[in-house]
């Protein structure tokens, strides 16, 4: 595919005024971006960019793709928004599409990822109290993870920076280590039977790219099944075909009870999810609600991500273009032992881990790369993440790996 740039007149952006009234909770890069296409993005100054980011592991589709402008004209043309008092069209395929493609039964409808796993936590604490008859249940949740930004969800991130200010939090949650069942297992113990749920990501995204390893969670899934406790797994950043397959859990080999969906699902319109086994859908009318949540914009939008992903086959097109991206990051890492740990990941969620002996941040390769015109994203301090739209191509793959090793040798000279 070629991308042509129509020409824009640059027109200048006022970074002071934007940080006069936009309150300052992002460390922001210094570019206004204006255009995208593809994989491609312009910033205000008419430079332009790769874009190894996609909003955030979101824009499955790219910028611009005509199937996803097809289907946000269509809706909005018809019915954009009349709440959940009503049946939607949209939201009733879009749910059936989700049900048909991974191990759940039910569907309930958000517009994010902390307000998915908000939905999650409540469906595991309702069921802990009907179902398992525990009053004070405790949901399990590892070190290293990442959950959203709501009271509940930074009380079940295991990271204190995130929590740090904003006590006091919820009670009911703990934590253990990702990928060790011995850990777990203490804390099964230690709490008897008042853990409901145990909730993981098949893959750390944010704590730094770290896969799940498959024994660990196929000894978790057993330990739940022997024990009636609910496993949920926090699909949000790499489900939605972003690991080469559609759901991070198929690289464990193992099903959740319970997984939430956000990032990929519409594209880069805001959609959440929250998927579960009809076995444990306790929700009842009343129980919970959101006035945007499963809106006919978002859902059919977000339809039509999930038909594009498998009619223009993107699961195999990540798996593949994630192996390319894997192999050249190796060779780069080879090359910059030094500075370079290693690379880890799996499809087109890569992290390229700084070493620790390094005086490298994963900000100053950022920074590097981005005046060399590709966008990447930190996950960590010490890890660079590479999460580019499902559409990528061999030949943008390339291009960005050329930019990488120009913007570490640069740092490193
Ligand atoms: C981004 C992310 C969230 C939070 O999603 P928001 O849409 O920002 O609320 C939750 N879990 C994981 C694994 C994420 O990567």
């Amino acid at each position: 595919m070629t991308q042509t740039a129509t020409v824009t007149t640059p027109t200048s952006f006022d970074f002071a005024e934007f940080d006069r009234y936009v309150m300052g909770t992002y460390a922001r890069f210094p570019i206004a971006l204006e255009r995208g296409r593809g994989c491609r993005l312009w910033d205000s100054e008419g430079r332009e960019y790769l874009d190894f980011v996609a909003g955030i592991a979101t824009c499955t589709l790219g910028h611009a793709h005509p199937a996803l402008i097809e289907a946000l004209t269509e809706q909005i043309h018809q019915l954009h928004h009349v709440s959940n008092l009503y049946y939607l069209r949209a939201q009733g395929l879009l749910a059936k599409w989700l049900v048909e493609h991974s191990s759940g039964d039910r569907v309930f409808f958000c517009n994010s990822g902390a307000e998915a796993n908000e939905g999650a936590i409540k469906l595991a604490r309702k069921y802990a109290h009907v179902k398992l008859g525990i009053d004070d249940p405790v949901i399990l949740s590892a070190h290293a993870s990442f959950h959203g930004r709501t009271l509940a969800t930074i009380t079940a991130t295991g990271q204190p920076k995130y929590q740090k200010h904003f006590t006091p939090l919820p009670t009911g949650f703990d934590y253990i280590l990702y990928n060790d069942l011995g850990g777990l297992q203490a804390a099964l113990d230690r709490y008897h039977n008042r853990v409901c749920a145990i909730l993981l990501e098949p893959l750390q995204g944010e704590g730094g790219v770290c896969p799940g390893e498959r024994d660990y969670f196929q000894a978790v899934r057993s330990l739940c099944y022997e024990r009636g406790i609910l496993l949920i797994l926090d699909e949000v950043q790499v489900g939605m075909g972003r690991t080469g397959k559609l759901w991070g859990y198929e690289n464990l080999g193992i099903e959740p009870d319970i997984f939430t969906t956000a990032k990929g699902l519409g594209g880069g319109i805001p959609i959440g999810a929250m998927v579960c086994k009809s076995s444990c859908d306790v929700f009842e009318p009343g129980d919970h609600a959101s006035t945007f949540g499963g809106n006919p914009l978002a859902c059919n939008v977000a339809l039509r991500v999930c038909e594009t992903i498998l009619q223009q086959n993107l699961l195999a097109n990540a798996h593949d273009r994630g192996q390319q991206l894997r192999q050249g990051l190796e060779s780069i890492a080879q090359d910059f032992a030094n500075h370079i740990a290693q690379v880890r990941g799996w499809g087109l969620i890569q992290g390229l881990v700084i070493h620790p002996d390094s005086p490298l941040v994963a900000r100053d390769i950022v920074q590097a790369c981005l005046e060399r015109g590709l966008l990447l994203v930190p996950a960590g301090v010490k890890v660079v993440r590479f999460v580019p739209p499902l559409i990528i191509t061999a030949e943008e793959i390339e291009q960005a790996l050329q930019r990488v090793r120009a913007a570490v040798a640069s740092l490193v000279k």
